[in-house]
């Protein structure tokens, strides 16, 4: 080996869920919302002044901040924007977690955390969910270097209340807590309302699920102004115009239409529910799910076969070949129409077997 390529950092990259380029498919796997984005956000696209594109965006990034801030009661800064969550999160990780003790998560969650970790060279731990895929907040009651609470969790979607992620804080003054609320707003209750509260927590949202707007990359955190102040720093040590003219015009415009966003999170909550009575009735048990996707397994059929044999239909679920949980599909939760044709499918599939 020659020198140099001892020196190329190894790391084990996370995997997203498959983006399937063909059309005529039914795409349940990676969470995505099956409406479109706000007419607003849409509008604000379409009348950008392309001439903007040539220069570079505001590094602060003070439209959408400001209109986030505006939305939720806090001050702009304490709102940090990044290229997506996972930049956000990123941005969080590296900021944060810099002591020798290992930072916390469950060992069933967002399956990011550890890359970051490992990325970064930051220890981790990872206690173990009970088996209802409970967090136990004890176990968060230890030294350690960091807390990341994803709720509700993925992909188990189960959402503990807010008193659960006060204990959390409590027994943690001293460890800065993240909580990842991507799903927040399908029915959990946000730890927004704390972080006055608590100078400790970091609460960090995305547009990619209830805002429809994957494709367009935009996640928030919020905080008290000196946590937002060190990720903007460290932020600005790296990359400081991440958020482009347009993520900024178009996430501004989707905050500002509140009505839509609104009854797009109704819409999906209702075929939620509608679609795990189904499932259920086809022999599935789903956990409690305040997300836009169930987490289902079957009495009889292994996750694996139905995988299978609903890609082979064209309908793409999220498996993951994982201790726990190797026997449930985490199925994202589309139109209504999307939602027939899977439990169509279900039904050949399971009488097939
Ligand atoms: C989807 C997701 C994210 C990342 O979303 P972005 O598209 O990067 O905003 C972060 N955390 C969890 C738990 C998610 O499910």
């Amino acid at each position: 080996m020659k020198k140099f390529q001892e020196y190329i950092r190894r790391v084990e990259p996370y995997t997203p869920g498959e983006q399937p380029q063909a059309s005529n498919l039914i795409k349940l796997n990676t969470n995505e919302n099956p409406y479109p984005p706000s007419p607003k956000a849409v509008e604000a696209l379409k009348e950008m002044d392309m001439d903007r594109l040539r220069l570079y965006p505001d590094p602060q990034a003070t439209v959408l901040t400001s209109a986030l801030a505006d939305y939720y009661g806090v001050d702009k800064e304490q709102v940090f924007v990044g290229v997506g969550s996972d930049d956000v999160l990123g941005m969080a990780f590296l900021t944060f977690f810099n002591s020798d003790l290992p930072i916390l998560f469950p060992d069933i969650t967002y399956s990011f955390y550890d890359v970051w970790a490992n990325l970064y060279r930051i220890p981790f731990a990872c206690p173990a969910l009970d088996e209802n895929f409970r967090i136990n907040p004890e176990d968060y009651k230890r030294p350690n270097g960091g807390v990341v609470i994803t709720n509700p969790n993925a992909p188990t979607g189960i959402c503990e209340p807010l008193s659960f992620i006060e204990k959390i804080l409590s027994y943690n003054e001293d460890s800065l807590v993240i909580v990842d609320e991507a799903y927040i707003d399908f029915g959990g209750e946000s730890a927004l309302s704390l972080v006055n509260r608590y100078d400790n927590l970091l609460v960090v949202q995305t547009f990619s699920k209830s805002r429809s707007m994957a494709g367009m990359r935009i996640g928030f955190a919020i905080g008290n102004k000196e946590l937002i102040r060190a990720m903007n720093d460290v932020k600005f040590s790296y990359n400081s115009y991440t958020m482009n003219q347009t993520s900024l015009a178009v996430g501004k415009a989707s905050i500002l239409d509140n009505a839509y966003f609104e009854e797009c999170c109704r819409k999906i909550i209702h075929t939620r529910e509608h679609t795990k009575e189904e499932l259920e009735k086809l022999g599935f048990s789903c956990t409690d799910s305040a997300t836009n996707f169930l987490f289902a397994t079957h009495r009889d059929i292994p996750a694996e076969t139905i995988f299978e044999a609903l890609k082979a239909k064209n309908i793409f679920v999220r498996y993951f070949k994982k201790p726990r949980i190797d026997n449930y599909l985490r199925i994202t939760i589309g139109t209504d129409e999307e939602m027939e044709v899977l439990l169509r499918e279900l039904k050949q599939i399971i009488v097939h077997k």
